[in-house]
């Protein structure tokens, strides 16, 4: 960690003054050398306070995405011990990947603060301005089997649905497979990338876009998008919640990991599941059908009532899902 970093820590975990005093023993460095640092985190947006006879003070938490803010919150154990970030980039996942071929270690992540190639699946684009949302990818170099791969997006998603019921007090569902909902509308995509050797993963990429304080939606996506902004009300520091998520992450994808298959985290998926006992369509590019979505199994398969009691395991691989009546 840089000293800058570090004062930044020292700061946001303290909530109290710190004297100016104490931080030139701690770094070995002059009082002009710190009230440089304290200049510089001003200049990026942050109130801090400076009172003579008490030291320096962070007043708000503003949303501020940067290197130094990202690793003064992020001490996970690997998601996340790595961290690059872009102030723009073409696609996280992309670099993610390049990365992974570089030799990269398992739970690198890569942040970006606005994407000019973000994608979907199926080489749909994802929109990512700037200054307001989270674009971020994780690297991830399983020990198991590429068919376990696809469960990656569902781990993912059940973390970005646990941060943002903790961090903005929304309700949020999961759009089986790749979607997280807030109120009906689509508020993250997650897209899985491998790269394989016959039987084995070289790598995997899980990336994630997640609309956070966007006022606006772009006119293509408005009907089925929305913001957490727009949906709770207030802005959201995007590294506080992105914090949250590498945390959840950390823990559900070792529960995975583990039992190799969603079994100990298919009760809180199901339970958040906004497509459960509900008609769906099924867009499988072999041919559309209907059902009632019944939930997931361990191998992350959605369990689909086709009539009659007729039930189907869906793969999420090339699949969509649609409401009858809307997007969800
Ligand atoms: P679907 O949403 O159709 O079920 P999907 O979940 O696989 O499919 P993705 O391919 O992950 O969707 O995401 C791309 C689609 O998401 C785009 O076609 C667009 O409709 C929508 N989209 C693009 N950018 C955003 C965004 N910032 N927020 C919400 N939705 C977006």
């Amino acid at each position: 960690m840089t000293m800058k970093t570090e004062i930044l820590t020292l700061l946001r975990e303290s909530g109290d003054y710190i004297s100016g005093q104490e931080l030139c023993n701690r770094f070995q460095v002059s009082r002009t050398a710190v009230w440089k640092v304290m200049k510089q985190l001003q200049g990026e947006g942050y109130i801090i306070e400076a009172i003579r006879n008490k030291g320096y003070i962070l007043k708000e938490n503003p949303d501020v995405l940067s290197l130094s803010e990202l690793k003064s919150r992020i001490h996970n154990c690997w998601a996340g011990r790595e961290i690059y970030f872009h102030e723009e980039t073409g696609s996280t996942n992309i670099d993610a990947k390049r990365l992974g071929e570089e030799g990269a270690p398992h739970g690198t992540v890569v942040v970006a603060d606005q994407q000019n190639a973000g994608r979907g699946r199926r080489g749909r684009a994802w929109e990512s301005p700037a200054g307001k949302d989270i674009y971020f990818t994780i690297l991830l170099r399983p020990g198991f089997a590429p068919d376990k791969a696809s469960g990656l997006t569902l781990v993912m998603a059940l973390s970005v649905v646990q941060a943002i019921e903790k961090k903005c007090g929304l309700q949020a569902g999961i759009k089986w497979p790749n979607d997280v909902v807030v109120n009906g509308r689509k508020v993250c995509g997650i897209l899985t990338e491998m790269t394989t050797e016959t039987d084995y993963i070289e790598h995997v990429v899980t990336g994630v876009g997640i609309n956070v304080n966007l006022e606006v939606m772009p006119e293509e996506i408005k009907n089925t998008a929305t913001s957490l902004l727009l949906e709770g009300g207030r802005k959201i520091a995007r590294a506080e919640l992105l914090q949250e998520v590498l945390e959840r992450f950390e823990v559900n994808y070792g529960a995975y990991a583990e039992a190799l298959n969603m079994e100990p985290l298919l009760e809180e998926y199901d339970a958040h599941l906004v497509n459960r006992d509900r008609q769906v369509r099924i867009l499988d590019p072999k041919g559309e059908w209907e059902g009632i979505a019944k939930g997931i199994n361990r191998l992350g398969e959605l369990i689909v009532d086709k009539g009659g009691g007729q039930l189907v395991e869906v793969y999420a691989g090339e699949v969509s899902v649609r409401g009858l009546y809307g997007y969800v």
